[in-house]
């Protein structure tokens, strides 16, 4: 176990810690990022990313590696592979980030971008075909599924460009979404429609996972306008239908939208129940969650966080000024009332 210090502690290195550690870096704080895997966050469960400008078509992975070359370049350290249990703020006023190697770092603010984690269906079969059929991330899983019939359940941008990746892979790809309208982007949903590979079909949910011997077989839907029930023959399903954002590791009150996504002051970024904590990208509720954003709640985090420091610094040594100036006062009466010599 070891006490490490530094000014400002970023929890997760996708784009919103790895900009928020560029900026704390050149704002001279001492920076660092705690990761539990490699640098990239979401970047690493995407194949290309067409959105981030002046990038017209990107590796996610090769975005994720200048990211972190950049924040190091600036002076920010990015520690990999280390898990952090829990954030939380003591009497005094510094935070500790306690990691599950037992080492603890302490810092006057921390940012907290720690993402979230796919929201799972519910539905009998799921867990049991975890990895034997069922995925979250098409960029991990798609090649276990070549030349297969492949299921993807959602609506949003992440189902609909998840759907044509995976359409490179399987020999056909079914899009079930529960209404009959898609939450996603126009031009993904332009490229769905246009897509040969793919069947959509509206209205409907899964119901079960089906296997035998181990591995997924079919998945049972039901369309939810007719009550109708089908098996669909797809060997394999991608679940795409939200994140839930890890707000488990942050200790004390922290105000929440409906989906559990951390309020935070639209200025700065601060969970306003906790002074000094700042949390930025997807575990704060927005109205999107793109690269860009995060980036960008990276950005205002980290310049927040520096004139929180600066201010929490200068308090800390008008306290120790003021403690040093009663301890003398102290010292001088006593001084007086025993007749001993200053
Ligand atoms: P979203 O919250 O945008 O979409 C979730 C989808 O899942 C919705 O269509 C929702 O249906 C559906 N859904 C939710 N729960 C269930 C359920 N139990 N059963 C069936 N369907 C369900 O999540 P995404 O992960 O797609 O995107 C998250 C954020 O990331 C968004 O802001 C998105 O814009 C962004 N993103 C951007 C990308 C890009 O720009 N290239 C790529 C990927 C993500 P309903 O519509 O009925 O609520």
């Amino acid at each position: 176990m070891a006490i490490h210090e530094f000014d400002l502690v970023i929890t997760g290195a996708g784009p919103a810690g790895m900009t928020a550690a560029l900026y704390g870096a050149r704002a001279l704080l001492s920076t660092v990022v705690l990761e539990r895997g490699e640098p990239g966050g979401e970047l690493l469960n995407t194949e290309y990313l067409e959105n981030f400008i002046s990038y017209p078509k990107v590796l996610g992975r090769d975005l994720a590696a200048k990211f972190a070359e950049h924040a190091r370049q600036a002076g920010a350290e990015i520690r990999e592979f280390i898990n952090v249990e829990y954030v939380a703020k003591r009497e005094d006023g510094f935070f500790e980030t306690v990691c599950d190697n037992g080492d603890i770092y302490v810092s006057p603010s921390v940012i907290v971008t720690a993402g979230g984690t796919p929201v799972k269906l519910g539905i009998p079969g799921e867990l049991e075909y975890a990895g034997r059929g069922v995925s979250y991330c098409a960029v991990c899983d798609a090649n276990f599924f070549k030349q297969q019939h492949i299921a993807v359940v959602g609506g949003g941008d992440a189902a609909v460009e998840e759907s044509g990746y995976l359409s490179n892979y399987g020999s056909k790809v079914t899009l079930i979404h529960r209404r009959n309208e898609f939450r996603a982007s126009r031009i993904l949903q332009q490229r769905l429609f246009e897509n040969p590979k793919i069947n959509v079909i509206l209205d409907t949910v899964a119901e079960e996972v089906l296997g035998e011997n181990g591995l997924m077989t079919g998945l049972r839907l039901r369309n939810v306008e007719t009550g109708e029930t089908s098996v669909l023959d797809a060997t394999g399903l991608f679940v795409f239908v939200g994140f839930k954002p890890n707000t488990g590791i942050i200790r004390g009150h922290l105000e929440h939208d409906k989906m559990g996504y951390v309020i935070t002051d639209s200025m700065t970024m601060m969970v306003p129940s906790v002074p000094g904590m700042f949390v930025a990208g997807d575990m704060r509720a927005q109205l999107t969650r793109q690269v860009t954003t995060a980036a960008g709640d990276g950005t205002t985090a980290a310049i927040a966080a520096e004139k929180y420091v600066k201010g929490f610094m200068e308090a800390k040594r008008e306290q120790r000024s003021a403690q040093t100036s009663e301890f003398r006062a102290i010292a001088e009466s006593h001084a007086d009332t025993t007749g001993l010599a200053r």
